[in-house]
């Protein structure tokens, strides 16, 4: 029952109507015995305005979604440092100071490991994107001594993003183009890991990919961080050929337990979170067909 004492977290980006983020996080509030709930919040105005008054509306915590990763920024007191490196918070903790941390980095890179083993040094990896989830991606994957490619449809922005990795990470190996037929069956010849950090594929437009499944090797894994749907044309394709896949699901589960660790210091409930994130799909589909 939600009463005056009931902690309130929630979501702020745009848009919002097929966030699954709800179903997830209050599964697990449910499941810990918490009395909180976690609610979509529409910004109207100004972002930086609205996370500075959250704190006095009684609001405990709030994840950040596109596009409001890198301006909430402006609105902290204090940033971790990795989040400032990458210039994204996905997390905010109201406390005696507002403080913003980015937990896609470690999602990703735990679900990453999860298939491709611990050690991801020395490895080569192909980062499809350079918007918010690519930088994550990038620093992630430099930080673990990979060896980054990143390849996007505007070129500029994946020059940008390899700047801002070699600038913040000493010693990384990244370079960049713009994505193109050629380009991209090169780097894939070169490369361990492909990583689709595009929306491409997403729904509505479940029949696209960037990727052409013949320029694909089986001792690629292959992921991408779409959720919906959970099995991509991409990972489709990539398993066919006998990759092994990730989807975006696990690594949506994992940023949002880590959340819950940060706001409330417990240890989140993940295959909780995971099978409540799947019905919630599954119930998308459903009323979509
Ligand atoms: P974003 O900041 O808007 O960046 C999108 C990137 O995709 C940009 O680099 C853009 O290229 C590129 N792109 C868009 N349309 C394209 C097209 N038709 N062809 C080629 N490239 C295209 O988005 P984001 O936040 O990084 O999200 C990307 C995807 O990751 C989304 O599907 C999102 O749902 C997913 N995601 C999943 C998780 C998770 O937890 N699983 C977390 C975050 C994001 P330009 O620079 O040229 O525009």
């Amino acid at each position: 029952m939600l009463t005056s004492r009931t902690s309130i977290y929630g979501l702020i980006g745009h848009p919002l109507e097929h966030s699954i983020s709800p179903q997830i996080q209050n599964a697990a509030y449910t499941k810990m015995g918490l009395d909180a709930v976690y609610l979509c919040f529409r910004v109207r105005g100004s972002v930086v305005k609205a996370v500075r008054a959250a704190p006095s509306l009684g609001i405990s915590g709030l994840n950040v979604t596109i596009p409001y990763k890198s301006e909430v920024i402006k609105a902290l007191d204090v940033v971790d440092e990795l989040a400032r490196k990458i210039g994204a918070v996905n997390v905010i903790r109201f406390g005696d100071e507002t403080a913003g941390y980015n937990t896609d980095v470690g999602a990703s890179m735990r679900v990453l490991k999860e298939v491709a083993g611990d050690d991801l040094s020395g490895r080569s990896a192909l980062l499809l994107g350079a918007g918010g989830s690519a930088r994550a991606m990038a620093f992630g994957l430099a930080r673990e001594g990979c060896e980054v490619i990143v390849l996007n449809r505007t070129a500029r922005k994946s020059a940008t993003l390899a700047k801002d990795v070699s600038s913040h990470i000493p010693g990384a190996r990244i370079s960049s183009a713009a994505l193109g037929h050629r380009q991209l069956e090169q780097a894939i010849q070169r490369s361990d890991v492909l990583v689709n950090a595009t929306p491409v594929g997403m729904y509505p437009n479940v029949g696209q990919s960037i990727v052409d499944a013949a320029m694909l090797r089986p001792e690629i894994v292959v992921m991408d961080l779409i959720y919906n749907p959970p099995v991509t044309r991409l990972l489709r394709e990539a398993s066919k050929r006998g990759c092994k896949t990730i989807g975006g699901l696990k690594m949506l589960v994992y940023q949002a337990a880590d959340s819950i660790q940060i706001w409330t210091g417990k240890k989140a409930p993940i295959d909780i979170m995971l099978s409540e994130a799947k019905r919630a799909l599954r119930n998308f589909a459903f009323q979509q067909s």
